[in-house]
């Protein structure tokens, strides 16, 4: 069968690779039951995400109570959430020795959760673990301010300050990491394979990432159940769960 020697081939791909960087999206995370936002029936389609453009969150109350209410579905879906088999395998890629980087779209922790060094990953679009003060940097965990949500406040502020509170994730129109996108562009010049895991390739800036790896002369392996713009330029693609085919490459 054609997939069966597309992961032969992948296997061999990785067994012959120094420096690995995974470009990992939503697909990587739904094995969790993390639902993709994005798809039909996900978070997307009961909010208008224009509504949530950063500016709106800051200068607009009502806004911000709904970003609020939006923003809690969001992580209710993914608090108790445990990474899956594919997590667990990319893990096995970093105690390997063979991981440079974990480049990812993903805002869930899943991760961290599996055991990967945290210095390795880097999170394009934030994480939804923490929340911070955008007056003073304030760094609050998650669940305490998710408990003032439960007990009642709609829009919660900032401790010391009164300043606005949002999750540590980025929302549209806010301007990207720069230092992240740095390091994530350095990793994609440096990897010899880039394996794009569970990611339709449709998100920008992000996308670019394994765009630049591919110039740069990095082998290209995409793993993802629908096409992606970057397919007839892969070296190996796989249209299958990401778990289903890591688990049979790196065990
Ligand atoms: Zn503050």
């Amino acid at each position: 069968m054609r997939m069966d020697k597309d992961i032969k081939k992948g296997a061999e791909f990785i067994e012959n690779s120094k420096n690995i960087m995974v470009f990992s999206g939503a697909g990587l995370s739904t094995e969790s039951g993390i639902p993709d936002f994005r798809s039909p029936g996900g978070v997307w389609d009961r909010y208008d995400p224009s509504d949530f453009d950063f500016q709106n969150i800051i200068s607009d109350e009502r806004i911000r109570e709904r970003y609020w209410q939006m923003s809690t579905e969001f992580y209710e879906s993914m608090r108790d959430a445990k990474p899956n088999k594919a997590h667990i395998a990319l893990k096995k890629l970093e105690d390997k020795g063979k991981l440079l980087a974990i480049v990812t779209q993903n805002i869930d922790n899943l991760h961290q959760k599996a055991g990967n060094s945290i210095e390795r990953i880097i999170e394009l679009h934030g994480n939804a673990f923490s929340v911070s003060c955008l007056e003073c940097g304030k760094r609050y965990a998650r669940d305490q301010i998710q408990e003032r949500i439960r007990n009642g406040v709609k829009i919660p502020y900032c401790d010391d300050c009164s300043g606005i509170l949002k999750p540590d994730t980025i929302s549209f129109g806010q301007t990207m990491p720069e230092d992240k996108m740095t390091r994530a562009f350095i990793c994609a010049g440096e990897c010899d394979l880039c394996m794009v895991l569970g990611s339709s390739l449709v998100v920008y800036p992000a996308a670019s990432v394994p765009d630049y790896a591919l110039k740069s002369g990095a082998k290209i392996m995409i793993i993802n159940r629908d096409k992606t713009p970057l397919d007839p330029k892969a070296d190996i693609v796989i249209h299958e769960s990401v778990s289903y085919a890591l688990v049979r490459m790196i065990g």
